[in-house]
């Protein structure tokens, strides 16, 4: 099975994971915008036995209310998001994993609150909340 790579700019986070993706989208919530510093989101999501942390020295996590966004504290790349309704999955941004040209998002979250000069081009379902399933 080949391994997917991801890390952060230092290398004080790092994670392998399996050639099975759960979950690849963008989100162009403002909370993700703040989080990265970008116009939109992409992300690579990972059920709990598809990673693990090859490297965790650096990892630090802010908590806001039922989610986190995990970064590095060293060289202040951003992680990962983790929702703990979904608590199963681990949201890896695409900028952190190594080949970032196989994670092809496949929905957009969030839709409504995309900036209005981004342009994407791609016919892929849009959603104005979350495209990810959570339990009722
Ligand atoms: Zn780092
Ligand atoms: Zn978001």
């Amino acid at each position: 099975m080949s391994k997917h790579l991801g890390s952060c700019r230092c290398g004080g986070v790092a994670i392998e994971a399996s050639d099975k993706t759960h979950f690849v989208g963008y989100c162009h919530c403002d909370d993700c915008r703040r989080s990265n510093g970008t116009p939109v989101a992409s992300f690579a999501g990972f059920e709990a036995d598809q990673f693990n942390w090859v490297n965790k020295e650096t990892l630090s996590e802010w908590h806001n209310g039922d989610f986190s966004r995990l970064f590095c504290k060293s060289c202040g790349s951003p992680v990962a998001y983790k929702d703990n309704q979904v608590s199963e999955v681990m949201f890896f941004y695409v900028g952190f994993m190594a080949d970032r040209s196989v994670f092809a998002p496949e929905h957009h979250s969030y839709h409504h609150k995309k900036i209005s000069w981004l342009e994407l081009g791609d016919d892929l379902p849009k959603f104005n909340e979350t495209s990810y399933p959570r339990p009722q």
